[in-house]
């Protein structure tokens, strides 16, 4: 997970760590941390809202649309096939 950078779709804030993510439940939460379920009553929460107050835009996306790298991972996976591929065995 080295490769995954997190950050709003919409506007690129980047989340801190801190728990803005309130659940219907009433738990406050970092939501990145459990991959958008709450801790409390393990409810997904596929859309996550960018929070103002550090400075986010407070627009609703879906949460992993928050994920970026992802795809690249999947390149780099697919070049190192292609690499053993050039290699002949002996
Ligand atoms: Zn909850
Ligand atoms: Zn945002």
């Amino acid at each position: 997970m080295d490769n995954v950078r997190i950050r709003c779709p919409k506007c690129e804030w980047e989340p801190d760590g801190k728990p803005y993510w309130r659940c219907d439940c009433g738990y406050h939460w970092n939501t990145f941390a459990t991959g958008g379920r709450c801790p409390q009553c393990r409810k997904v929460h596929d859309y996550t809202q960018c929070p103002s107050g550090p400075g986010g835009c407070r627009e609703w996306s879906p949460h992993l649309d928050w994920y970026e790298g992802l795809y690249d991972i999947v390149n780099v996976l697919k070049e190192s096939i292609k690499e053993s591929w050039k290699q002949v065995m002996i």
